[in-house]
């Protein structure tokens, strides 16, 4: 599914340089939940977003199906990201002017209002939140907030799901229905990259990837 090969990245902000990935190779296959775990500034964030195509490597190569992406073909890498990668994030992302099912529809905005209103209900009734379509964030939780943000990262049927810290703002209820959905993702099928700290979301997930130092161990 994906596959990283010899992945370093350096980040050259000031004067010296930091070294967040260090020579970094990854297989992952379709369907697999993996989790990477690692302490803060280990370089998962690096990580997850090389393979989300957000930010490009220094070094080192990154097949998605098989197929090279390269990061100086901006077309092909928005393309590759809208068509085949869904995105979630601690903190949610959601547009706090916007309602929940302004949130979800984002990624159609082409598409007509009728058949819109149908596709963002189906997936507001995956993840539990159809009542809530008419709310805005500021006025869900912050589990409800995140099962807006999975329905949006859904909506185009990605091939990959990464997270990068999905729960790490969630009680431990909430956490529950978060790993609920996202083990449901997997098991249809939808490859599930998890970031995270906590031993109790790695548990869920079918493999873990530990990092120190911007290498894997
Ligand atoms: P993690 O997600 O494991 O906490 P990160 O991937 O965010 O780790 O960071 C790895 C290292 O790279 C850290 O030393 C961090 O300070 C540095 N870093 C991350 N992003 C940037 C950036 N945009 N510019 C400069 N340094 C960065
Ligand atoms: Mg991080």
């Amino acid at each position: 599914m994906i596959k990283l090969s010899n992945i370093s990245k350096i980040y050259r902000k000031d004067s010296s340089p930091v070294i967040a990935l260090d020579n970094v190779s990854i297989s992952i296959e379709k369907g697999e939940m993996v989790a990477i775990m690692g302490k803060s500034g280990c370089g998962k964030s690096t990580l997850i977003n090389i393979m989300g195509g957000l930010s490009e490597m220094s070094k080192g190569e990154y097949y998605f199906e098989g197929e090279k992406v390269d990061f100086s073909h901006k077309n092909k890498l928005s393309k590759l990201r809208y068509e085949n990668i869904g995105f979630i994030v601690q903190n949610f992302a959601l547009i706090n002017s916007k309602t929940a099912y302004d949130n979800i529809a984002l990624p159609l905005s082409n598409m007509k209002n009728d058949k819109k209103r149908e596709i963002v209900e189906r997936y507001a009734d995956k993840v539990g939140i159809r009542k809530k379509l008419s709310h805005f964030p500021y006025e869900l939780s912050g589990g409800e907030c995140q099962r807006i943000a999975i329905a949006r990262a859904l909506i185009n049927k990605p091939k990959l799901l990464l997270a990068d810290e999905p729960t790490g703002s969630l009680d431990s209820v909430n956490e529950k229905v978060v790993m609920d959905i996202l083990k449901k993702i997997s098991d249809n099928g939808t490859t599930v990259v998890i970031v995270t700290h906590d031993n109790s979301v790695s548990a869920s997930c079918g493999r873990i990837i530990r990092m120190k130092d911007g290498r894997i161990i």
